[in-house]
């Protein structure tokens, strides 16, 4: 007597597709490189490998000067966002 367990699983994982999907839409419109201003589409600067800002996840605080940080680098310290060592 377990198949409702089973469709329960079922369902979650259809959700998380779903939620998925939204997120590469959501991803796909235009930003702007803040290291040479170019205008990208992907999550990446064409031009100098940039991260898309949005993916290093809003507000951060700098290790090296404590800070608080909104783009990829630290205003002040010039700091790398500490998520872009870990994602590898
Ligand atoms: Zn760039
Ligand atoms: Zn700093």
């Amino acid at each position: 007597m377990r198949e409702g367990m089973k469709n329960t699983i079922c369902l979650a994982a259809a959700v998380i597709l779903i939620l998925l999907n939204a997120y590469s839409a959501a991803g796909a419109d235009n930003w702007v490189c803040p290291a040479c201003n170019t205008e990208c589409t992907g999550n990446f600067c064409a031009n100098d490998g940039t991260a898309r800002p949005e993916e290093v996840g809003g507000v951060w605080n700098c290790p090296e000067c404590g800070a608080v940080c909104d783009g990829i680098l630290c205003a002040y310290a010039g700091t790398a966002h500490p998520v872009d060592s870990e994602n590898g």
